[in-house]
Order: C-alpha cells, then sequence, then structure tokens
C-alpha cells in the first residue's frame, strides 16, 4: 500500500504530465492536494478508489466557436468553454466569465475549485464553470446582445435545469444572463425558468442574488473575526475590485460599521480617507458603466491612483480581496503583514497566490479562502434553482437569513476539519478537506464513475 504522501504526490505529477501549461490549474490542483495528506492517510479508501485521479480529471470539457457581429458590420470569432467538472452531488453549477484572459486552464481551475465550493455549501449542486476570450469592455449593448445570444446557441446544447445550470461572473452579470436566457427560450420553446440563475426578479431570479457573494464573504469574515473577539466595526478596510462582489462586500462592511477606504479596477485604485461613498461607486459602475477614476470628479479630497497592485500597500485592518485571481502575491502579502493587517477574506476565486497565503499563514494572520468565503453567491443561486422548481419565489428576509446561515455553517464545517485532520484553524485546510470529502464519499458510492 503506497503511503498517503507518495499517492499524492504521483497523482500530481500525472496531472502535470498531462497538462504541463495550465498554470493556473495546476496552482488549484496543488493548492487542494497539499491539504489533502492527513484525509488519505486516516481513510485508505481514497486511495483504493483512486479518487484523486477521478476527481482532478473533468467529466467533460466543451470548446466551442463564437461567431458573432460588430457594430461595424464586421464578422468576430471568440472561443467558448464550459467545464462540466464533477456532477457527484447535483447538476453542474457554476458562473459563466467573459474576459480576455479566458482559456482551458482558467476555466478548469474556476471549475476545480467550484465543485469543492459547492460542496461546501450543503446544497445539491456539482461543479461547472464556464465563459469566454470576448471582451466586454467598451462594446456596445447590441454588440452584448449579439454575442451573448450566439454564445448561447452552441452552449444551449449542453445545459438545462436537471443538466447544467450557468450564472454570472466576472464580465457577465443580470444584463448577460437576460439576454441569454431569452435567446436558451427562443431556441427550446419552453420557458425553464431554472436553466440559469442570476437572473433578474422580473423573470425568476431570486431576490438577494446580486448582493450575496459580497454579503456572504462579509458574513463569513465577521464569523471569523468574531471566534477572535474581533469585528468589522470600528475596523478599516481595502476592498479591491469594483464589481459585482466588491460593491456588496462595501455595503455590508460599511453596515456592520467598518470604514473601507479604498477599492479598485483593472486600471487603477481609488483611495478615500472619509470612506467610500457607495452611492457614486454604484452610479459610476452599475448605471454609467465607467472607470472608477470617475470617482475622484466629484470627491476631489479622494485620490485615484494607476496600477491596481497599488491598493495593498495601503495599511488596513481587513483586506477583502474581490476582484480576480493571483491578485495578490507573496510581496503584496508582505506588504500587508507589514502595514498589519489582522484578517484577509477572500471575494474573489484564488486572488492569493501559493506563496501569499503562506504568507499569511505563517504570521497567523486570519485567512479566509475563497472556496469558503465567496461561496454565497453560488449558495444563493442553488436557492434561487429552489425557488423556480417550487414556483414560489422568497422574500428577501428568507433569503438572507439562509445566506448567513450557509456561510457560518461553511466557516464552523471547515473550522471543525482543519481541527479534526490536526490543522486547527487552517481554514485553507479545513475548507479544502470538507469539500472534498463530501464528493469523494458521494463519487465511491456511485461506482467508478
Ligand atoms: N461565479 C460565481 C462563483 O464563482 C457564482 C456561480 C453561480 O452562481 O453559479 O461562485
Amino acid at each position: 500500500m503506497q503511503t498517503a504522501k507518495n499517492y499524492i504526490d504521483n497523482v500530481y505529477e500525472t496531472v502535470v504530465k498531462r497538462d504541463p501549461h495550465e498554470e493556473e490549474f495546476l496552482q488549484a490542483v496543488k493548492e487542494i492536494f497539499q491539504s489533502l495528506t492527513p484525509v488519505f492517510a486516516k481513510n485508505p479508501k481514497y486511495i483504493e478508489h483512486n479518487i484523486l485521479e477521478r476527481i482532478v480529471e473533468p467529466e467533460r470539457l466543451i470548446s466551442f466557436r463564437v461567431p458573432w457581429v460588430d457594430d461595424q458590420g464586421k464578422v468576430q470569432i471568440n472561443r467558448g468553454f464550459r467545464v462540466q467538472f464533477n456532477s457527484a452531488i447535483g447538476p453542474y453549477k457554476g458562473g459563466l466569465r467573459f474576459h480576455p484572459s479566458v482559456n482551458a486552464s482558467i476555466i478548469k481551475f474556476l471549475g476545480f475549485e467550484q465543485t469543492f465550493k459547492n460542496a461546501l455549501t450543503g446544497q445539491a449542486i456539482g461543479g461547472g464553470k464556464g465563459g469566454s476570450d470576448f471582451d466586454p469592455k467598451g462594446k456596445s449593448d447590441a454588440e452584448i446582445m449579439r454575442f451573448t445570444q450566439s454564445f448561447m446557441t452552441e452552449l444551449s446544447r449542453y445545459i438545462g435545469s436537471d443538466v447544467d445550470v450557468p450564472a454570472g461572473d466576472i464580465g457577465v452579470g443580470a444584463r448577460e444572463i437576460g439576454y441569454m436566457f431569452g435567446q436558451y427560450k427562443r431556441l427550446r420553446g419552453h420557458f425553464d425558468a431554472g436553466v440559469l440563475t442570476g437572473k433578474s426578479v422580473d423573470y425568476g431570479g431570486s431576490l438577494g442574488r446580486t448582493e450575496a457573494t459580497g454579503y456572504g464573504t462579509v458574513y463569513f469574515v465577521e464569523e471569523m473575526l468574531r471566534d477572535q473577539d474581533l469585528s468589522f466595526s470600528g475596523s478599516t478596510v481595502v476592498v479591491s475590485g469594483s464589481g459585482n462582489v466588491s460593491i456588496y462586500a462595501i455595503e455590508k462592511a460599511q453596515e456592520f460599521g467598518a470604514k473601507v477606504v479604498a477599492c479598485s479596477d483593472s486600471n487603477g485604485y481609488i483611495y478615500d480617507e472619509n470612506g467610500i461613498c457607495l452611492d457614486t461607486l454604484k452610479r459610476i459602475k452599475e448605471v454609467e458603466r465607467c472607470r472608477i477614476c470617475e470617482y475622484v470628479k466629484e470627491h476631489p479630497h479622494a485620490e485615484y491612483h494607476e496600477g491596481s497592485e497599488g491598493i495593498w500597500t495601503l495599511p488596513c485592518d481587513i483586506a477583502l480581496p474581490c476582484a480576480t485571481q493571483n491578485e495578490i502575491n507573496e510581496q503584496s502579502a508582505k506588504i500587508l503583514v507589514s502595514n498589519g493587517v489582522k484578517a484577509v477574506g477572500e471575494g474573489a476565486n484564488m486572488p492569493s497566490n501559493l506563496a501569499a497565503i503562506d504568507v499569511f499563514l505563517e504570521n497567523k494572520i486570519l485567512f479566509a479562502p475563497g472556496k469558503a468565503a465567496n461561496a454565497g453567491g453560488v449558495a444563493v443561486s442553488a436557492l434561487e434553482m429552489a425557488q423556480n422548481s417550487s414556483r414560489v419565489p422568497w422574500s428577501l428576509e428568507k433569503v438572507d437569513a439562509k445566506l448567513k446561515e450557509i456561510m457560518i455553517d461553511i466557516y464552523k464545517n471547515s473550522t471543525h476539519a482543519s481541527e479534526e485532520y490536526g490543522h486547527p484553524g487552517n481554514l485553507v485546510v479545513g475548507s479544502n478537506i470538507a469539500g472534498f470529502v463530501k464528493v469523494a464519499d458521494a463519487m465511491i458510492m456511485q461506482g467508478v464513475i
């Protein structure tokens, strides 16, 4: 019988051999594998069933052509993806990302993370992810519609409310979901409310879904802080990004009594020592769809700085990276630590690279990993699916109470797993183990799948 460590190292080598250039995917795999030695040492059944080699291979990876016509009448081609990573505990579930960086590696890393994140929510959802290298920046509304319709024309073959349920992610919000939903309905000739989540509440969306990822991250971090007799109240917070996750993380942190002094976009960051004015930020981003440098025109005492990474040089008690993967490297992590950060909560997927996570853990910074802390978005997506199936909409109070309960449960289950497997308080290890065990057990029960 191989030792747990040998087995895990061998499987990792196999994965590297298969996909040597998939940097982000390998990073996500390594992060999870590093946590699993105690689980394999304690439960040899996972080695007997060769569960790791199975779980790391997507059930299906679909890549397709997306042709569309721009406003100049020119034919444009983008590449679309959907990874149906794991369906052991429910239909594939996960967002669609429209961003020029999207490729197979990014989609696979996101789908892999999603599988464990979704398991942590306690809802019956498997893991999936998709998207395109289409860049929505600067596109007209008509171009967005033509692109999303073409994207859905191909994607529609593979999805369904009991098969695979996409939602939004970076570059995909309620507008894009609306265009995709309309196209799916035309193609299928029936109203399948549960085929997409993140819909507008006007036609089957859930109240509270827009706010869910940001609010959920703050609920999770507040719970983690509470265990150490700390709180958002009275603390200084830096939130990267200015999309859906960031805006609602800022809103909830402010509601909990924090002063949020900075946020960013891919061009730069704003620093407002009086605290970010959320009304201005929401209008710039959600209504005008502009860059955040506009903020200083209305708030001349605030500063705008080119380059988004600079945001991590600002002193703060709590850092909430809510922009994108690998936005915090080792150096930024060290600066945050030397500036006295007490807690880091990941609203984005894998925003801290492996070296940065090590810096936080070595310095005993409270660290909430993305797959646990940002699970609120997909959790409320699952509640949206439940409302669609039963045809009964829930009140905002009911959704928000359930979201809070789910986030607290994820915190407790991850903490419990970290203790059970000998790494008390290490939520990276705890959330990886809690998510893995649930998916792996379901796979074993369903035979060699
Ligand atoms: N894109 C979000 C995530 O990373 C939400 C996915 C969903 O609601 O399906 O979890």
